[in-house]
C-alpha cells in the first residue's frame, strides 16, 4: 500500500514526464491524483455489430483486424494508417491520423472494441482515430463510462485514466473516512472507497450520483467546519468593551421612529459591543432598508464612551453623503464628524489627519483608500465599513490591523443568498434588516422595447411636470468604434436628449472618468433639485439619496447584472413620490429578456440574488476580480445549495460537540479542515 503523501512519479505507468505534466495540473501527491475528478463523462456502455451502425452515432463494436494496417505518409507531417476490420456480419474500415505506433497494436487475427463516431457510406461504414482496447482486456476505453480528466500538453485522457486507475489500486484502501459514521448514516452518504471508485469509474449512473453526492456533501461539510473552526480561532483577541449608552438623545435626533428590524440590528451590536472579543457583523438589508441609521447608532455609542469610529464608504459621492447625513445627526450630539476624501487639499488632509491623531475629531467619514492609506487614530475603536461588496475580503483584513483590534461593522446591501452570506462573510455574524421603514411604495418595473420609446418620453415628461426628477442609466461613458449599435452612452445620449427631445428640461450628467470634483457637483445640484433628469453611469448605484426622483430608466438593461439593477431601482422611491423604473431591454434576447422579467415580477433583493446567482454562476455574480468564494474540487454553490444547507447543519453539530477537532475519531476530518483552510488563505482571512 502507497502513502496518499508519496509522488504521483512512483506509480505504475507514471514516470518523470508524465509526472511533469501532472504537475502542470497542481497534481503531485497520489492524493492530488484521486481528488483530481473527472470534468465530465461519456457513456460509451452501447455496443452494436458492424451491420447495425448508424451513421453519425457514436459506439462500440466488437470486430478482429483483417489484415495488417498500412501507413501510407501523405507529406511530412501527415501520415495515415488504415486496418480493415471485420465481424460475423461485415467490414469496417477503421482510419488514423498521426497515429503510425497503432500500426504494431492492431495484431491480424486478434479481436478488439473500436469507439467512435461512425462514418463513410451505407453498407461501407468507417471510424477515425476510434479509442480501442483487447476485446478480451477489462473494458476501459470502451465498453462502459469513461471518465473525462482535465489535460494538459503531454498528457491524453487515457494516461490520466491509466494513472488514477493505478494510484487508486495502490491508496484506495488508505482514503481515510474524513465523514463521521453518524453524519454518513443520517444523510444516506456512500463510503469513501465507492466513491472515489465511481466517481472516476462509475458502474453505472446511479453508482455516480450516489459517489457524487457524498463527495459534495464532503467538501462543503469540510468547509463548514472550517469556517466555524476559523471563527472560534479569530475571536480569540479581545475587543473594546463599550457600554450601551442611554440612547434617549440619539433617538430625539432622528427624524423618524427605527423599525423593528434597525433596532434588532442595534441591539444585536451592542451585544457585541459590551462583549469580551470584537464585534465582527455583517448588517445586510435591501437598499433603502436603513442601514445608516443602524451604523450611526453604533458611531455614537463608540463616541460616547470616549473612543474614535471610522466610517469608510465605496465612493466619493457616498462618503460626501454619509459625512452630511451622520454629521447633522451626530454633531448636535456633541461627536465631531470630519470628511476625508481626495476632493480635499493636501493641507486640508493633513489637518484632518492631525486632528484624528490628537483625538480632537471623533468620526471620520472617507472612502476606503483614504482610510487605509496612513491614516493614523489616538484611540479607534470601531471602523464601519458601508456597501462591503464593493471591496475585497482581504482589505477588510488589512482595516482590522489598524488601532488595537477594533470592532468592524460591514453593511451591504448586496442581496447575497443566505447560504452564501455564511461562506462570503464567513468569519462575520450576520444580522439581516427584512423590514422596510413604513410607508415605502413598491416600485412599479417595466421592461420595454424600442416601440415603447416615444411612450416613455411622454412619462419623463408627464413626471418632470409634477415636479419629480428622473434617473436616465446608460451602460457606457462613451461611443467608442466597438461600439454595438444602439449602445447608449451617457455624452452622446445627453445631447441628443437636449437637442433634440427635451430642449425645454434641465439635463445634467454624471459618470466615472468625470474628475471627483465635477462629480460631485454634478451629484450635489441633482440633489438640490437643479436638474430634471440626470444622465449617468452605474456610479449612481450605490446608496445615493434624492428623495425626489421618482423614475429610474435603464437603457440597454440586459448590459447589467440583476443585483446591479436591483441597486440602480433602489435609487428611487425613497421618497413619499410613487416610484417607478423601467428597463430598455436591449439587444439580450429571449434569455436576457427572462432575466430582466424577475425585476418586474419582484422588489425582493434576495430572491434577485438568487435568481441572479442561478443564472450567471458565482464568478459573474460576485464580479470576476475576486469571488470572495473558495475554490471547490467538486462541489457547486448554485447547483448544491441544498446540501450547502445540510452540510451546515451537520458541522453546527459536531463543532458543537468537539469545537477543536480533538477527538480521536475527528484527526482526519481535522486534517481536512486544516488543509482547506491552508489552501484558502487568500479568500478566508
Ligand atoms: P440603506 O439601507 O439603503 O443604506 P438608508 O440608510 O440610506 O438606506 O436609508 C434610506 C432612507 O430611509 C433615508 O432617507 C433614511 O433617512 C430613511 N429611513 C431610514 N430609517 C427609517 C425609518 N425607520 N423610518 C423612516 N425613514 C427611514
Ligand atoms: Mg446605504
Amino acid at each position: 500500500m502507497a502513502e496518499l503523501g508519496q509522488n504521483v512519479r512512483y506509480i505504475k505507468g507514471v514516470g518523470e514526464a508524465r509526472a511533469k505534466s501532472l504537475e502542470k495540473l497542481g497534481i503531485t501527491t497520489l492524493q492530488e491524483l484521486v481528488m483530481d475528478f473527472p470534468r465530465a463523462y461519456e457513456d460509451r456502455r452501447a455496443v452494436k455489430t458492424i451491420s447495425e451502425l448508424q451513421f453519425g452515432e457514436s459506439v462500440c463494436v466488437a470486430a478482429t483486424v483483417a489484415a495488417p494496417a498500412r501507413l501510407s505518409r501523405v507529406r511530412k507531417g501527415l501520415d495515415i494508417t488504415k486496418v480493415q476490420v471485420v465481424d460475423g456480419a461485415g467490414m469496417m474500415t477503421v482510419t488514423f491520423f498521426n497515429r503510425s505506433y497503432v500500426k504494431n497494436l492492431l495484431t491480424p487475427g486478434e479481436s478488439y472494441v473500436f469507439y467512435g463516431r461512425v462514418g463513410g457510406r451505407i453498407g461501407a461504414p468507417e471510424m477515425t482515430n476510434p479509442a480501442f482496447e483487447r476485446e478480451r482486456n477489462a473494458p476501459a476505453t470502451t465498453r462502459r463510462i469513461v471518465p473525462i480528466y482535465r489535460l494538459t500538453t503531454g498528457l491524453s485522457q487515457l494516461m490520466v485514466s491509466n494513472a488514477v486507475r493505478a494510484g487508486l489500486n495502490a491508496c484506495g484502501d488508505e482514503l481515510p473516512e474524513i465523514l463521521p459514521a453518524e453524519v454518513r448514516a443520517k444523510y444516506n452518504l456512500a463510503q469513501t472507497r465507492f466513491s472515489y471508485e465511481n466517481i472516476h469509474f462509475p458502474r453505472d449512473y446511479e453508482s455516480l450520483e450516489l459517489a457524487r453526492r457524498r463527495l459534495i456533501f464532503e467538501e462543503l461539510f469540510v468547509l463548514s467546519c472550517a469556517l466555524t473552526f476559523m471563527r472560534s480561532r479569530q475571536r480569540e483577541k479581545g475587543g473594546i468593551k463599550i457600554p450601551a449608552p442611554d440612547f434617549s438623545d440619539f433617538n430625539g435626533a432622528l427624524r423618524f421612529e427605527l423599525t423593528g428590524a434597525q433596532r434588532r440590528a442595534i441591539d444585536d451590536i451592542m451585544g457585541d459591543l459590551a462583549g469580551e472579543k470584537p464585534m465582527s457583523r455583517l448588517i445586510q438589508g435591501d437598499v433603502g432598508s436603513g442601514k445608516t441609521a443602524v451604523a450611526a447608532a453604533a458611531v455614537f455609542a463608540v463616541c460616547r464612551a470616549g473612543h474614535e469610529a471610522a466610517f469608510m464608504a465605496p465612493t466619493e459621492i457616498l462618503a460626501e453623503q454619509h459625512y452630511k447625513t451622520l454629521s447633522s445627526l451626530l454633531t448636535p450630539l456633541g461627536i465631531s464628524v470630519a470628511l476625508l476624501t481626495g476632493g480635499l487639499t493636501a493641507k486640508e488632509k493633513r489637518e484632518v489627519k492631525a486632528r484624528l491623531l490628537s483625538g480632537e475629531v471623533d468620526l471620520v467619514v472617507g472612502t476606503h483608500a483614504l482610510i487605509s492609506e496612513g491614516v493614523e487614530f489616538k484611540d479607534l475603536a470601531l471602523i464601519v465599513a458601508d456597501e462591503q461588496h464593493r471591496f475585497g475580503v482581504q482589505q477588510r483584513a488589512a482595516l482590522t490591523d489598524k488601532g488595537d483590534s477594533p470592532h468592524v461593522l460591514v453593511m451591504s446591501a448586496t442581496p447575497i443568498p443566505r447560504t452564501l452570506a455564511l461562506i462570503v462573510y464567513g468569519d462575520l455574524d450576520v444580522s439581516v434588516i427584512d423590514e422596510l421603514p413604513p410607508g415605502r411604495q413598491k416600485i412599479d418595473t417595466f421592461l420595454v422595447g424600442e416601440n415603447m420609446r416615444q411612450r416613455i418620453y411622454n412619462f419623463i415628461r408627464r413626471l418632470v411636470g409634477e415636479g419629480r426628477q428622473v434617473y436616465i442609466v446608460c451602460p457606457a461613458v462613451e461611443e467608442t468604434e466597438e461600439s454595438p449599435d444602439g449602445l447608449k452612452s451617457v455624452l452622446e445620449y445627453t445631447k441628443t436628449l437636449r437637442e433634440s427631445v427635451f430642449p425645454d428640461l434641465r439635463i445634467a450628467l454624471v459618470h466615472g472618468k468625470m474628475r471627483p470634483k465635477e462629480k460631485n457637483e454634478a451629484m450635489a445640484s441633482f440633489a438640490a433639485g437643479e436638474a430634471d433628469i440626470l444622465v449617468a453611469t452605474t456610479v449612481i448605484e450605490v446608496g445615493v439619496d434624492v428623495p425626489n426622483a421618482a423614475l429610474m430608466v435603464v437603457e440597454n438593461a440586459d448590459r447589467f447584472g440583476m443585483s446591479q439593477l436591483h441597486q440602480l431601482r433602489g435609487r428611487v422611491g425613497r421618497g413619499k413620490h410613487k416610484s417607478y423604473c423601467v428597463l430598455f431591454e436591449g439587444a439580450g434576447g429571449e434569455t436576457a429578456r427572462q432575466r430582466l422579467s424577475v425585476m418586474c415580477r419582484t422588489n425582493d433583493g434576495f430572491r434577485i440574488a438568487e435568481e441572479d446567482l442561478r443564472l450567471r454562476g458565482p464568478g459573474d455574480f460576485f464580479g470576476s476580480r475576486q469571488s470572495g468564494l473558495p475554490e471547490m474540487q467538486i462541489a457547486s454553490f448554485v447547483s448544491d445549495i441544498d446540501m450547502l444547507k445540510e452540510s451546515q447543519s451537520a458541522a453546527r453539530t459536531l463543532m458543537v460537540a468537539d469545537p477543536e477537532l480533538t477527538a480521536p475519531e475527528h484527526s482526519a476530518l481535522r486534517d481536512s479542515v486544516l488543509g482547506m483552510i491552508e489552501k484558502n488563505k487568500g479568500t478566508f482571512n
